[in-house]
């Protein structure tokens, strides 16, 4: 989960000479559309509905659930609340049901996903390919460099690159020379948890840039991994920190949750 929620009231950055992908009006974009599906599935007798279990106090996660919850009502899906305490073991994740793990973590749906037989794939991800697509990057034999290789970020995001024909290099904190591995991306995808520790220079001229990373500063405001500034003077295209990734990680939560249902109602299979 985000250590910082993308609060919508925060402003988007401006992108200097690249292109801005802009998540926010990307993923309004697939809400409406997942907002009309619902509508028509309603009226055959099926809402769709979200379970959230929220486990321990923690203050990110609390509003994150708030903003799932939001989202879910504008899009007329329906919303279960299950609250656990701090102590709960992280063996709950196998108690989802695959067919129902709308966030693709189940060992099951990570594994679909390796194997190229994808079911749900992991929200963030999973959005972060729609925004290369809005930028249109061309990943077919693409270098692409994914810096962090956690298991709901990193790990996911090389599975559906590979898949892409990019080629792909994982760096994670034993990379050796990290700069000159980034310098080598035509596409950056950073999902760190540093504040702007990917530096401008890092960039090469032309790359696509997507930042994953969602820092809170001691003044409040919201960064990501990469100096936007810096970058978005060499990227071709880049995701603002406000506004990029966040936004899409709900809207294809949103949207693995419609199939969920659809696939319930008998409407599509996916198996
Ligand atoms: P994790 O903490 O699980 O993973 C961080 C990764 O970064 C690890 O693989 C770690 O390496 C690597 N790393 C740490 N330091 C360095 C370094 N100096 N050089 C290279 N790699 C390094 O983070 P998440 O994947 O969960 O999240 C990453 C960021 O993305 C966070 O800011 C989080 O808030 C944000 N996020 C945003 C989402 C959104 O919707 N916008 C969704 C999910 C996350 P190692 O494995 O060796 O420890």
């Amino acid at each position: 989960m985000p250590a910082t929620p993308d609060n919508p009231q925060e402003k988007t950055p401006a992108a200097g000479t690249a292109t801005l992908i802009d998540g926010k009006a990307l993923a309004a974009r697939i809400r409406a559309g997942l907002a009309t599906d619902a509508r028509r599935l309603t009226a055959r007798g099926v809402t769709p509905g979200l379970a959230v279990v929220l486990v321990g106090e923690d203050p990110a996660s609390q509003v994150y659930v708030r903003n799932k919850t939001k989202a879910c009502q504008e899009a007329g899906f329906r919303t279960f609340d299950h609250h656990l305490p701090a102590s709960t073991s992280e063996g709950v994740l196998l108690a989802v049901d695959p067919a129902k793990d709308v966030d693709g973590f189940h060992p099951e749906n990570l594994g679909r996903l390796l194997l190229g037989q994808p079911r749900f794939i992991a929200c963030t991800p999973f959005g972060i390919m729609k925004l290369l697509e809005e930028a249109g990057a061309h990943l077919a034999g693409a270098n692409a460099v994914i810096v962090g290789r956690s298991n709901i970020v990193g790990k996911p995001m090389a599975a559906l690159l590979i898949a892409a024909d990019a080629t792909v290099t994982v760096c994670h904190s034993k990379t050796r020379d990290l700069p000159a591995v980034v310098r080598r991306a035509d596409v950056v995808v950073a999902a760190v948890g540093r504040p702007e520790m990917i530096k401008g220079d890092w960039i090469q001229p032309g790359a696509v840039v997507i930042d994953v990373g969602m820092n809170r500063l001691p003044s409040g405001k919201l960064v990501g991994d990469v100096d936007f500034a810096a970058a978005a003077t060499r990227a071709r295209a880049i995701t603002p920190v406000p506004g990029g990734v966040g936004p899409m990680t709900i809207a294809m939560l949103l949207a693995n949750t419609l199939t969920a249902a659809r696939v319930r109602a008998g409407e599509i299979q996916k198996d």
